[in-house]
């Protein structure tokens, strides 16, 4: 692998399913001859959903603009003041050609997506499953946002994020996050949870030298040694809903999304253009790529460039276990219940009772590796479920019940790098500053969507992000570059993981 990315840089340029949802929230318009941007300026229909057909129709902005007009709002955008390049660039309203590719409709390239078309861009959205679908990494019911990090590079992202979540719940009028307090807790001396918490600036309410009184005290039986920390800046979002909200918003800012559209290709067409082929033939031409395809990055960018990403999918399992009798209402975001993190091993994060009434989802980071194509639904359920059962027992046995094991099990897919650090990075080598990719989210992406669609959409756009400098995020430890002397990237001890 080190080998294949040595090559590789040699030639571096410096380089549920909620679907019904989606669509009550956005006006989808008929598009017969999908994504051909003459449409746009044609009166678009307002679609039932009943007539919906996913391969006929090109989901875009009712109402859609020239690209003069396009031009007009990016210079006129109080989002960003500075005017896009791209705006009115690509030979202009030609069928098939985009500013912007983004491959993957996940929570991230459904930020991107925003992200670009917010600046003016001509913005096109493919996905290879149906909008929304179970098979990747960011449905389901809920993800948790949280500050305290080991790794001093992430909450300066977390802030980031927080804001521009505002700011999409603003533009959208509704809202996917409710904000909670955030508990970390577990041995005293993990380095990583005292990191955390210096990191995150939490307050050490339990184990430490000046204990203080703290509102949760009697759920959790707090372990001999170890050290219990309140932060603020935590919360949960609501993970299809929100999806689906900066899916939603792309396509109100002009942007096209189409679903059941695998690409299978990624290859450079002269100077300024980039080809991206979908596996029923179909070819869009972009000025740029933005590639956000979970756990299928390995497998995607192999193909395209010959490269061994070093991104592992991994079977992962969110477990939903019974609050016990007398303590539903005590573990609710209502009663400001906290998400909380206890590290150790196993590590283990939470989300208070909110999306089923009664029931608390505890769940255990990390799982088995997988194929993202050939999937073992079943397997993990003991390796996954168990070890947070004997937690629960230890930690919160007078709330939780554990006797019949999770009530609700959902699978899900993480995408591991070894260091469990982003990869954000150009793709570099024939593509140059061209082809962007965000993987690697390694189980704690969600929370930074809005931030990492941003970055993405600016350093497709700009060749970098102003965004991520003004707001300190160090963009550093996520290249790709960090694996070509050390498979293991940012990690300096066998020993050591991120979180
Ligand atoms: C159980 C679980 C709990 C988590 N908890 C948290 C949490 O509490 N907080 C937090 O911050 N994060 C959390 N995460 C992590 C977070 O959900 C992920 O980091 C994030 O969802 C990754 O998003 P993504 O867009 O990179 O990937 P995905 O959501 O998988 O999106 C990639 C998309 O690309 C599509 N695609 C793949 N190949 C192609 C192709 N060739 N052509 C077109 N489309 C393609 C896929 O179908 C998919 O829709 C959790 C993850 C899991 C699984």
């Amino acid at each position: 692998m080190v080998q294949i990315l040595s090559r590789f840089f040699s030639s571096f340029i410096p380089l549920t399913t909620n679907c019904s949802f989606f669509f009550q929230i956005i006006r989808v318009t008929v598009c017969h001859e999908a994504i051909s941007p003459s449409n746009r300026s044609q009166p678009s229909l307002s679609l039932s959903r009943q007539v919906y057909s996913p391969r006929r129709v090109a989901v875009h902005a009712h109402g859609s603009r020239t690209a003069e007009e396009r031009a007009e709002r990016v210079r006129g955008s109080d989002r960003s003041k500075r005017p896009s390049a791209m705006a009115a660039s690509n030979g202009g309203d030609a069928p098939g050609r985009f500013d912007v590719i983004v491959v993957g409709a996940g929570i991230m390239g459904s930020c991107a997506a925003y992200a670009a078309s917010s600046r003016g861009a001509r913005a096109l959205l493919l996905e290879r499953f149906d909008l929304l679908h179970h098979r990747g990494s960011s449905h389901g019911e809920s993800r948790t946002i949280r500050a305290t990090y080991p790794q001093a590079h992430y909450p300066p992202m977390v802030r980031l994020s927080r804001r521009l979540w505002e700011e999409a719940q603003a533009d959208a009028g509704y809202r996917v996050l409710t904000p909670t307090p955030h508990l970390d807790l577990g041995p005293r001396d993990d380095p990583e949870l005292r990191a955390a918490i210096g990191n995150g600036g939490a307050t050490v309410v339990a184990g430490g030298a000046e204990p203080s009184p703290w509102p949760w005290a009697g759920v959790f039986r707090v372990p001999d040694g170890w050290a219990v920390a309140s932060s603020e800046l935590g919360g949960v979002m609501k993970a299809t809903k929100a999806v689906a909200m900066f899916q939603a918003l792309a396509v109100k800012m002009g942007a096209v999304v189409r679903d059941r559209m695998e690409v299978v290709d990624i290859a450079k067409r002269g100077e300024e253009s980039i080809l991206v082929r979908t596996a029923s033939g179909e070819e869009f031409h972009g000025a740029k790529c933005i590639v956000t395809v979970g756990a299928w990055t390995s497998k995607l960018v192999r193909s395209v460039v010959g490269m061994d990403l070093p991104v592992q999918p991994v079977h992962t399992l969110i477990c939903y276990w019974k609050v016990k009798p007398g303590h539903e209402s005590e573990l609710t975001t209502e009663a400001g219940f906290p998400t909380f993190a206890s590290y150790g091993d196993p590590y283990i994060y939470s989300t208070p009772s909110m999306e089923f009434p009664g029931l608390i989802k505890i769940a255990k980071h990390g799982g088995p590796p997988c194929d993202p194509d050939s999937r073992d639904w079943s397997t993990g359920a003991a390796d996954l479920a168990e070890p947070v059962a004997r937690w629960i027992d230890a930690v919160m046995p007078g709330h939780v019940d554990t006797a019949g094991g999770p009530v609700i099990r959902q699978s899900c897919m993480y995408s591991m790098t070894p260091d469990e650090d982003y990869v954000i990075d150009f793709l570099g080598g024939e593509f140059g500053k061209d082809v962007v990719v965000g993987a690697g989210f390694s189980g704690h992406g969600f929370k930074m969507g809005p931030a990492v669609g941003r970055i993405l959409a600016e350093m497709a756009m700009d060749g970098e992000s102003r965004s991520a400098v003004e707001a300190g995020v160090e963009l550093e430890p996520l290249r790709i570059g960090r694996f070509v002397d050390n498979p293991k990237g940012n990690l300096s001890n066998p020993g050591d993981r991120g979180l």
